[in-house]
């Protein structure tokens, strides 16, 4: 008796062990209202709080917190050459299924991170991921009140502006310009509060890719969202990265449940023929759209996802949902470690910051961080690369990417400082050219 006694108190203390020492998380398949999603947001980001932080990127016009959960073994910093990676919920404040899956997706980050999943470990030791949920909660607001009868309302902020038309238009600028650098000074104009947050949020951190999630229709739509004919509503218009954007585009449509299927009664069934993917100006074009603005005024990549035809589908529809999307999300994450990546230094091993990497035949060019390092996204092949900054003489590298890498191919420049003898030799020139005018002043 005492035997089977002593093996059921080892089964039952072995048995509490698992429970209290596993983390795991039941995660609500529910719609969690502005404050409730709050909450969630700070539990996860406190049962993770040695790979996780949540942070405000300033208020909606109502004064709600823009709230971002970040992963990362090192919350708050950037890290040399770790990419940042960012996904944006609820642009639209009555397209909502985006903003549930990146709660969800938060909780899946943290508990899976705590219970060892290699996967989850290996993606958050490597990226730095910022999720924000909603960027328009003041809209969510109104449209989940009017539960399912709004088609429109709540789409826009509560000053009634479209946020996903209110961006800075610099498509026109580098269509007029016929060259897509970077615009670093921006236009003057007034945009709504949680434009101007998500606008100093891009500005801030080196981000490399992103996603926004919307809903309407099922696909991946990809830069430029402006056509390039103003009189062209549907116009194919790709960035000088097509390849790329393209290839970004079908990572999270295969690794979807049905975006990319061919089936014709599919939901959004007229773009099942295409993979489930399209060039945003294609589909109709807009002019302010925030991917757009990414991939003109920093060296983001953004794309678009709308996750399918319900705006605002019933709760049930949520945990299937997130299965449906669950890889793709995933698998976007990933493919931040794609292409090259490096240091671009000075011959004393600094790093330089605001150095530029062009790749001949893609008129887009990515700058340096704060310490030298840069991420440029690339399909394999052999590419010529060329790293400048001003000051400095230019290096140029040929590389070639193979298929099947499975993290960015490292890339590192240094670049000699220019001779100062020709700038000395202005500046002994203009000395003289004073005196002279001082002379002849007698
Ligand atoms: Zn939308």
């Amino acid at each position: 008796h005492l035997h089977i006694q002593c093996v059921f108190f080892i089964f039952m203390t072995l048995y509490i062990l698992r429970f209290s020492l596993k983390p795991s998380t039941i995660i609500q398949f529910i719609y969690h209202t502005n404050a409730q999603m709050v909450n969630v947001l700070k539990r996860t980001a406190a049962k993770c709080s040695d790979i996780s932080r949540t942070y405000s990127i300033g208020r909606s016009a109502e004064g709600k917190d823009l709230l971002v959960i970040e992963f990362s073994t090192n919350p708050g910093h950037h890290e040399l050459l770790k990419p940042e990676f960012k996904y944006v919920g609820n642009m639209h404040g009555n397209e909502v299924l985006g903003r549930q899956l990146l709660i969800y997706l938060a909780e899946y980050l943290c508990s899976e991170y705590l219970l060892g999943n290699e996967r989850i470990q290996t993606l958050i030791n490597t990226t730095r991921i910022h999720i924000l949920p909603s960027m328009n909660p003041d809209g969510y607001e109104l449209a989940s009140a009017q539960y399912f009868n709004g088609w429109l309302n709540g789409r826009r902020n509560s000053q009634n502006i479209d946020l996903n038309r209110n961006f800075p238009d610099l498509t026109s600028i580098a269509y007029s310009r016929r060259r897509y650098r970077h615009t670093p000074r921006l236009p003057n104009l007034q945009v709504a509060p949680e434009t101007y947050a998500v606008m100093k949020w891009i500005r801030s951190i080196p981000f490399v890719l992103s996603a926004s999630l919307h809903g309407g229709e099922l696909l991946v739509s990809y830069p430029f969202d402006f056509s390039k004919h103003p009189h062209e509503d549907k116009m194919f218009s790709p960035t000088p990265d097509e390849q790329m954007f393209k290839l970004l585009a079908r990572t999270y449509a295969d690794a979807h449940a049905n975006m990319a299927s061919n089936s014709t009664d599919r939901c959004g069934a007229s773009f099942a023929h295409r993979g489930g993917i399209i060039n945003g100006a294609e589909w109709y074009s807009f002019a302010g759209g925030m991917a757009d603005f990414n991939y003109l005024h920093s060296n983001c990549f953004e794309l678009t996802v709308e996750l399918g035809c319900e705006k605002f589908p019933p709760e049930d529809e949520l945990y299937p949902e997130w299965l449906r999307n669950k890889e793709a999300l995933l698998s976007f994450m990933e493919a931040v470690h794609q292409g090259i990546k490096g240091v671009v230094k000075d011959e004393f091993g600094n790093g330089i910051k605001g150095a530029t990497i062009s790749v001949r035949g893609i008129r887009h060019e990515v700058t340096t961080a704060e310490d030298g390092d840069y991420w440029r996204l690339l399909n394999p092949g052999v590419h010529v690369l060329t790293a400048t900054a001003s000051g400095y003489s230019k290096v140029m590298k040929r590389v070639n990417l193979p298929h099947n890498m499975d993290k960015a191919g490292r890339v590192d420049f240094v670049l000699k400082k220019v001779s100062l003898d020709e700038h000395r030799d202005f500046l002994y020139y203009l000395y003289v050219f004073s005196v002279l005018l001082k002379l002849s002043a007698y």
